[in-house]
């Protein structure tokens, strides 16, 4: 199975040890920031009510000396757009989004947002208003109020069930004995890992970032939930700038934006029905999924 690179890695680990102690403690970007990351440029300042536009301008990045991990990456997204990332395992749609989380900065080209340089954009400012619904859930030890309301501390019980209204949460949670107030523990027995889904959908549309990374997860999940799962999508990402690892056919083919990567570089980059007429890469990967289903079994 498939997982985001170090970065994202740490940041689960990091959240799980220390939200299992301080549920509602400060945002967990604040300890990665300190205890891993060049600390901001001098010059750098917040940059507030993002709307969303994002642009790589010819950026190349390595993690380590040589060959570039990724390199020449060109691409757009308007503000509410939606962008798919696809291709083979290895390709880099992680470091692209790693790139996008200022986890690491190009060593070549500029990423603009909203037009500004990104690195002259604090940290804290530009990942506070993005939101992550990564394959592992990030559910802490705490009740399922907690774990929703920690998209935005100060929000109200009635504002945490209306996210999980419009994630398609509210109605499993309401069917536990004891509701919101269910305690989520290390093996949270009772609670399906498509519901745990729900749950990271419905902390996200709480808080309500304009810029949203989706890493869509590879587990199957009963046709029911994946059918809330894709719903509450839909809600989740209306009206966000969206960055997604997608595995799921549907959500690929309604992305504005599909980019296709192999070996760090931008092969293909257009609509499904765009990418469709031009029968390369993507058209062979489509074709071939309506035998498979599962896209990245290639
Ligand atoms: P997958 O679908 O398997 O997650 P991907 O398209 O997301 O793949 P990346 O994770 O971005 O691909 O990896 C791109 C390349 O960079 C791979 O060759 C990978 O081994 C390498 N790589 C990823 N993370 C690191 C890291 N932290 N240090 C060094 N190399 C890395």
């Amino acid at each position: 199975s498939r997982q985001f690179t170090r970065p994202l890695n740490d940041l689960s680990n990091q959240f799980n040890t220390l939200l299992s102690a301080v549920a509602g403690a400060d945002r967990v970007f604040d300890i990665i920031d300190t205890e891993e990351e060049a600390v901001d440029e001098k010059e750098a300042a917040p940059l507030h009510n993002i709307k969303g536009k994002i642009e790589f301008k010819d950026v190349s990045f390595s993690y380590e000396k040589g060959g570039d991990t990724v390199s020449d990456l060109k691409f757009k997204a308007e503000p509410g757009q939606s962008v798919a990332l696809v291709g083979p395992t290895g390709a880099g749609k992680s470091t692209i989004i790693n790139l996008i989380s200022r986890f690491y900065e190009p060593d070549e080209g500029l990423i603009l947002i909203d037009g500004y340089d990104s690195k002259k954009i604090t940290r804290e400012s530009l990942r506070t208003q993005m939101g992550f619904v990564l394959q592992d859930s990030f559910l802490f030890q705490g009740s399922i109020r907690e774990n929703i309301r920690y998209g935005r501390l100060d929000a109200t019980d009635e504002e945490v069930e209306q996210a999980a209204k419009a994630a398609n949460a509210h109605s499993f949670i309401q069917r536990l004995p004891v509701g919101y107030d269910t305690v989520l523990s290390q093996d949270d027995a009772g609670i399906s890992q498509g519901q745990k889904q729900l749950l990271s959908i419905a902390r996200a549309i709480l808080a309500d970032p304009s810029i949203l990374i989706l890493d869509e997860a590879t587990s199957s999940i009963d046709t029911i939930t994946e059918l809330k799962i894709q719903e509450a999508l839909q809600h989740l990402l209306k009206g966000r700038t969206s960055f997604i690892i997608a595995h799921r056919l549907n959500t690929i083919k309604s992305a504005d934006q599909i980019i296709v990567i192999e070996n760090g570089q931008i092969i293909e980059k257009g609509s499904h029905d765009e990418l469709l007429v031009q029968e390369g890469f993507y058209h062979n990967l489509y074709t071939s999924q309506l035998e498979k289903k599962m896209l990245m079994n290639y």
